[in-house]
């Protein structure tokens, strides 16, 4: 497969053209999200999810062992098992398998595994037809399409699309009400159960101690496939194995609750050989109602090549629930067709270049905005929005970085640069300067969002100044990195946060020797410069003299006590002293909030009508929610109107607010819309990306709702105590 932009952009200018596709995924997605979260309320979460983590980690680290056992028991047990290199051997031995048995068709029950390999193409190239008879894989088999999400694959339309479908099946015009359209399904399916000559499946899971196959569905349809035929054949890749009957209970506990937000699905189907009696004098006799014939094809298909990668061998652990897409903000926008490739969502753009190369997913893995929504649904803790940072950094070597953005990401690496081109913006600005902000006349970016004005004075100017205001006695004694984008296009927001800190007992001393983390470097996949930028920021920050060291924007905090470490692992002396560095590193939120409470602090009362946006840095990775809210009702006695989704992504994004302004732009409407419907006047939120991103969106829409930094509303009201 061939990268192609040309053929993305048709992709994604299709979904973003298409209101139908927004109403399917907005009728759908949103329930799968409240739902899941429901199930979740029921049970110790966080326990079950480290459970559940820890033996797939163990059962991914001896997937060879393990699928040696799985062989030997499944063969006591009648079954006959194969493995398969790629998917050209799967479909091969798929193929040779129905030629033996002279099958001529196949009902299928839903298998990505079977989608992965291409397997219907190849099964009607050689004469054989296969039905897909799950109702999600039914509707697209017969619209010509692929699945657009791992357990909903026809989550993409309408019934009233899927209504005009069908009346093309039956002849005559079909209702667009559900069970109208179930109705059609199971009238026109069950024909194929009873004359099918083979059964074929996916799997959910393979239990190693008693060679059985685990399949969970809802519909009933996989267990007419794998009864009704003489034949059945799974096809499942090797990464789904788990040693015993407890892993395989510790997945089914999770699976149907992040899936589908149920408790457990309607069929959990245990297979262990084909069908047997032994009711005749104790002689055992196989193939009765059920099966004569049960063969498993174990496909590989990249999935050593993932297992002997450090990082992204955390992915063989995905046990494709889905739950990731359903809290994407831009898959909602559109679609798996276009975010991921056979595989889709978020997990898709992680697991399809080991399928289907890199080139499958090389344009694809832009619509990923690094909100880190999925890690924090993921039942088995893959750092998914990592890894994508990952695929992206793999992709653009091979797509390359337009020359703008090149040029850009060259002149932002050093402190002299940024000054520089700051100051070019600075001269450049000026006509179309409103305030705070540049209002641009033309393109889309400019008709959806104002961007911030480079400020005349940075931060870095009034490091001195703010040295003067130190305690006299402090508690603490802090380095506060500014943030490139506070520092010249927030200064006031940084000036906050070291006033609102010394006020808490800080002394505060601004870090000037760098501007930047190297965060729009890493979200750009310039891996290179990221690194270059990591070393010296490490090497920067050690010579700093202070206990802590405070970011006023969550995202660079986690860029350094986080990703740093991540990024330069394979230098062990680098990703040590950035390990000891992360230990330093800290949110403006998470310290402003441990100081006001342990030192009481309050401020003066701002009367202020105002919601709160959660960042989703703050809120998905640095797990802050209570702190902002508490210290702004504590501290400044805001009493805040909260907003719905508060913690879903503005669709900023870093650079990815101004690559792809029209998809931002869908994000950044739902969320004005949910800040629109508190009634509010000021939205408050902790990092400065969002800040400018949402300042900026409702300035172009004229609406006048403030948007301001916690530190901002801290200080106000801390300036000057009753
Ligand atoms: S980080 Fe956010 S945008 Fe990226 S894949 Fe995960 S949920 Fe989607
Ligand atoms: S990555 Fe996690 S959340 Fe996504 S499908 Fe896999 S197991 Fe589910």
């Amino acid at each position: 497969m061939t990268a192609s932009k040309t053929e993305f952009r048709r992709k994604l200018d299709r979904a973003l053209d298409s209101d139908k596709l927004r109403v399917a995924l907005h009728r759908a997605l949103p329930a799968l999200g409240l739902r899941r979260a429901d199930r979740m309320r029921e049970v110790d979460w966080p326990a079950l999810r480290a459970d559940l983590t820890a033996r797939k980690k163990h059962a991914v680290d001896d997937i060879p062992a393990l699928i040696a056992r799985f062989t030997k028991e499944a063969e006591a047990v009648g079954a006959k098992v194969y493995r398969a290199v790629d998917a050209e051997e799967a479909r091969r031995v798929v193929t040779a398998i129905c030629r033996a048995k002279r099958a001529k068709l196949v009902v299928k029950s839903k298998s990505m595994a079977t989608e992965e390999i291409d397997l219907n193409e190849h099964l009607a190239a050689n004469g054989i037809t296969a039905v897909e008879t799950d109702l999600g894989e039914w509707i697209i088999q017969l619209a010509g399409e692929r699945p657009s999400h791992l357990i909903a694959p026809a989550i993409h339309k309408t019934r009233e699309e899927i209504a005009v479908l069908f009346a093309k099946v039956v002849g005559h015009p079909v209702s667009d009400d559900t069970a109208s359209l179930v109705a059609v399904a199971r009238d026109e399916l069950r024909a194929s159960f009873l004359k099918a000559d083979v059964g074929i499946t996916g799997g959910n899971i393979l239990i190693a101690d008693t060679g059985t196959l685990v399949l969970v569905t809802n519909e009933g349809n996989a267990d007419l496939a794998t009864s009704l035929p003489a034949v059945h054949i799974a096809v499942v890749g090797v990464e789904k194995v788990v040693p015993s009957l407890d892993d395989a209970a510790a997945v089914l506990k999770l699976l149907a609750r992040s899936a589908t937000g149920q408790k457990i699905s309607t069929y959990t189907q245990f297979i262990t050989g084909p069908s047997r009696s032994a009711d005749i004098e104790l002689k055992t006799q196989i193939g009765v109602h059920g099966p004569k014939e049960l063969h498993f094809v174990l496909i590989d298909n990249g999935r050593t090549a993932m297992r002997e990668d450090p990082a992204f061998s955390e992915a063989l652990r995905c046990i494709k629930c889905g739950a990731c897409s359903n809290v994407c903000p831009t898959y909602q926008v559109v679609g798996g067709h276009v975010f991921g490739h056979i595989y889709t969502g978020p997990i898709g753009l992680v697991v399809s270049p080991f399928h289907h190369g890199l080139d499958s997913v090389a344009y694809e893995q832009q619509m990923c905005v690094g909100c880190n929504a999925c890690d924090t649904v993921c039942p088995v803790g893959i750092p998914i929005a990592s890894l994508i940072t990952d695929v992206r950094a793999l992709a653009v070597q091979r797509t390359g970085i337009s020359w703008a953005k090149r040029i850009a990401l060259s002149q932002w690496t050093s402190p002299q640069r940024i000054d520089r081109m700051t100051g070019w913006l600075s001269a450049l600005q000026g006509p179309l300067r409103h305030g705070s902000l540049v209002r641009l006349p033309f393109g889309d970016l400019g008709k959806e969002k104002s961007l911030p004005a480079v400020a005349q004075q940075p931060l870095h100017y009034r490091a001195r100044e703010i040295t003067q205001t130190n305690p006299t006695n402090p508690v603490v004694r802090v380095g506060l990195f500014p943030s490139c984008i506070v520092d010249h296009f927030l200064p006031g927001a940084g000036y906050a946060a070291a006033r609102t800190l010394q006020a808490l007992g800080a002394d505060v001393h601004i870090v000037e020797g760098r501007r930047c983390c190297g965060l729009p470097h890493m979200n750009s996949g310039d891996r290179k410069n990221a690194r270059a930028m990591a070393k010296e920021m490490i090497a920067a920050l050690e010579r700093v003299q202070a206990d802590k060291l405070v970011a006023p924007s969550s995202s660079c905090a986690i860029t350094m006590a986080q990703d740093y470490e991540r990024i330069l692992a394979d230098e062990p002396e680098w990703a040590e002293r950035a390990r000891r560095l992360g230990e330093r590193i800290v949110s403006f939120t998470r310290f402003a909030y441990d100081l006001a409470i342990e030192r009481g602090a309050t401020g003066r009362p701002l009367a202020l009508r105002a919601t709160y946006h959660d960042a989703c840095q703050s809120a998905n990775v640095l797990n802050l929610h209570d702190e902002p809210r508490e210290l702004l009702r504590r501290v400044a006695g805001v009493q805040l109107t909260e907003m719905v989704d508060s913690a879903v992504c503005c669709g900023f994004g870093g650079t990815f607010s101004f690559e792809h302004p029209d998809v931002a732009n869908f994000v950044l409407e739902t969320k004005l819309a949910n800040i629109a419907a508190t009634g509010a006047d000021v939205v408050i939120t902790d990092n400065p990306g969002c800040l400018t991103h949402l300042r900026g969106g409702l300035d172009a829409r004229s609406q006048r709702v403030k948007v301001r930094h916690l530190a901002e509303v801290l200080w106000e009201s801390l300036a000057a105590p009753d």
